[in-house]
């Protein structure tokens, strides 16, 4: 089967292919089990807002990524001019925007490795936006994509990561709460033009990019 998003093909998966579990349930508590955000840590959320916002309003202000502060890219629109905040919106509501999102150097070959290592459980843990036309979706079609078909079976989609048991959590969020205030995973602060500058705590870690050493990160969690 081939389905078409926007001018791209993408094979559908049939429900048939057989996911090999590596881990049995005896043995999963020795299992490493990571969880990877999406937007900002594996898929270019930054560079492709920006690609498409000059694309779409050529002649409206843009803030470059140097200039990126927060998390919220619609607030710091909002704060250069109120009415460009529902102009940002509009952009990640489009179809075709995560889609097209680019791969971020590193990222899809290390959750590839992850997944090869024996003791190892990778999953992504993603939230999708609440305008849920496009989003969830193009969101499967990505790890199709650029992952493969068996990797859909680790994907997590939900708006509160708290909820989820990990032993990691690599996320480019520099909050992240919800209902559960004592997540089981400790939080890896992916660096990203929004956070850089930020000062983080003693007790918590960054992963610069994907050079920079998440083998090390994995091995200090293993018991
Ligand atoms: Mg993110």
């Amino acid at each position: 089967q081939v389905g078409t998003i926007g001018s791209i093909s993408v094979r559908l998966c049939s429900n048939q292919s057989a996911h090999s579990r590596k881990g049995t349930v005896s043995t999963a508590d020795r299992m490493l089990r990571v969880l990877v955000d999406m937007d900002g840590v594996l898929a270019d959320f930054e560079g492709g807002f920006l690609k498409k916002y000059r694309a779409r309003y050529p002649d409206e202000p843009f803030i470059a990524l140097d200039d990126r502060r927060g998390f919220w890219v619609s607030l710091q629109y909002g704060q250069l001019r109120s009415d460009l905040c529902e102009k940002a919106i509009s952009i990640w509501e489009s179809k075709g925007f995560f889609i097209d999102l680019d791969p971020l150097p590193g990222g899809v070959e290390a959750v590839k490795e992850m997944a090869r290592m024996d003791d190892t459980d990778v999953f992504i843990c993603t939230s999708p936006i609440k305008h849920y036309k496009h989003c969830p979706y193009e969101k499967y079609a990505w790890v199709e994509k650029h992952l493969g078909c068996d990797f859909l079976e680790q994907v997590i989609l939900t708006r509160d990561k708290t909820l989820i048991a990990g032993d990691l959590l690599i996320d480019d969020k520099p909050d992240i709460q919800g209902v559960e205030s004592t997540p089981a995973w400790e939080h890896i602060l992916f660096t990203a033009c929004h956070n850089k500058h930020l000062s983080i705590g003693a007790s918590q870690r960054r992963l610069l990019s994907w050079s920079d050493d998440w083998r090390g990160i994995l091995d200090s969690k293993r018991k």
